[in-house]
């Protein structure tokens, strides 16, 4: 399969050059040439399949010509060990819990498959080590250096901003060791991630070492959150065929990686009736729905920190997609924007009359669907983070003490491990530049 940009002027590439390049030349997103239907056969025995068996097919239909079937097999169960349950919250809304992960946020699944798709290419070209660099504001660090960590061929160095990100999170990539060496920038998240931008584009460190991005647009990120939904559909396929009822799947979003995966699957043909994108008050999809003007603005700090972007890069594969359609998007996805205390209100209200407990970007979901579920359909909000992730939130809006799960207690129990840089690139370069 080839890959082309979205901004239509770089050549097509190879799955290789898309992965390892992350961004096309012409600084468009990578989309696949085709997307694959797959067979009704499929869709009739979907609900007898395990996770990894359901998520090999899609796998398949994305990357079955670049890799061989046992290698794509053992990425695949290798990446999902462990279960991603829709769980009922109240009649006809159920959420889809994807944070049973290493890190407990969505983002372990597109880290894990990303790394191990890499490690493939490295071991197949026989390459010396690759360096990979990320900036993060908190929960992509801990991903993405949870998903590489002790991947052979592979270096992560995780830069975050010194002070600005909760410990839990911070244990979750200064603790490692291995393969994952974490930066502590004295400056904020927008200096980690101006270090990594200018770290590509200098040519003596690139001659020096090579050095990848695992950012959240490389197609081996984003393509395989498509494996989700088509789970998701498979545990509640019995329920539906019961009521007859129609799913719709209502996804927390702020770059959009994960919707626009779940866009894809339903291109696939999985019976998705529509999608319901829920922001935060970064509003800036909602907007586009309401307007059709797409106008990307700076992102404001929310509860669902997660969210706050203020320029979605996965906007241009939705609108790719669909030949730039505004009311072909429109017919296929709605929106939904909430305010913080709107998020409050929300989490509260499902914990009184549920029990349940949403973290403050699931919230966005389970209110998005609560609003705008219809009489014919049943629903699955995203549960995109595991609630403890976010305890003093969490327990300040609902006046609880959740507990924290075995495997985040874990890493807080580790040792903190990591390098003080200044913001200046001239001390982050020399630091490369002595590995
Ligand atoms: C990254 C993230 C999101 C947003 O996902 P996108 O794919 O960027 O839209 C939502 N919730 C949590 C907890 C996240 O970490």
């Amino acid at each position: 399969m080839k890959y082309y940009s979205t901004n239509h002027k770089a050549p097509l590439a190879s799955l290789e050059k898309a992965v390892v390049k992350g961004l096309a030349e012409d600084k468009g997103l990578y989309m696949p040439e085709l997307i694959h239907k797959l067979p009704q056969n499929f869709f009739d025995s979907i609900e007898q399949l395990s996770f990894q068996d359901i998520a090999c097919r899609v796998a398949d239909a994305f990357f079955g010509e670049d890799i061989p079937a046992d290698d794509l097999h053992k990425i695949v169960c290798d990446t999902l060990a462990f279960d991603c349950p829709a769980v009922k919250v109240e009649d006809n809304i159920y959420s889809l819990e994807l944070f049973h992960g290493p890190t407990l946020a969505f983002k372990d699944v597109g880290a894990r498959f990303m790394a191990r798709l890499l490690q493939y290419f490295i071991r197949k070209e026989g390459k010396e080590r690759v360096n990979v660099l990320v900036a993060t504001s908190g929960d992509t660090g801990s991903a993405v250096a949870n998903g590489f960590l002790g991947v052979e061929g592979i270096h992560v160095y995780v830069l975050y901003p010194k002070g600005k990100v909760s410990r839990i999170q911070e244990s979750q990539f200064t603790t490692l060791g291995q393969n994952i060496t974490a930066l502590e920038i004295d400056g904020v998240f927008d200096d980690c991630q101006a270090l990594v931008k200018n770290a590509f584009m200098d040519e003596e460190l690139n001659n020096h070492l090579t050095l990848t991005s695992a950012n959240s647009i490389n197609v081996a990120r984003f393509l395989p959150q498509a494996f989700y939904e088509f789970y998701a559909y498979a545990q509640l396929k019995p329920l539906l065929q019961q009521t007859g009822k129609q799913l719709v799947v209502c996804v927390p979003s702020g770059n959009f990686g994960n919707i626009t995966a779940g866009i894809f699957g339903k291109e696939m043909g999985l019976p998705i009736h529509r999608f319901i994108a829920a922001n935060n008050a970064n509003d800036i999809f909602y907007q586009y729905l309401q307007t059709g003007v797409y106008a990307p603005k700076a992102s404001i700090q929310t509860l669902a920190n997660a969210m706050d972007v203020g320029a979605p890069s996965n906007f241009a594969r939705i609108y790719e997609l669909y030949g730039g359609s505004h009311e072909r998007i429109c017919q296929l996805v709605s929106g939904a924007t909430y305010s913080d205390e709107a998020i409050r209100q929300a989490m509260r209200a499902c914990h009184e009359q549920t029990g349940y407990v949403l973290d403050p970007h699931g919230a966005c979901g389970y209110q998005a669907l609560k609003e705008g579920l219809r009489e014919n359909e049943i629903g699955v909000f995203y549960e995109t983070a595991h609630p403890a992730k976010f305890k003093e939130k969490v327990d300040e809006i609902l006046a609880t003490d959740i507990a924290i799960p075995e495997r985040l207690a874990a890493f807080m129990k580790g040792q903190k491990q990591s390098i003080a840089l200044s913001k200046q690139f001239e001390e982050f370069k020399s630091f490369l530049m002595a590995q």
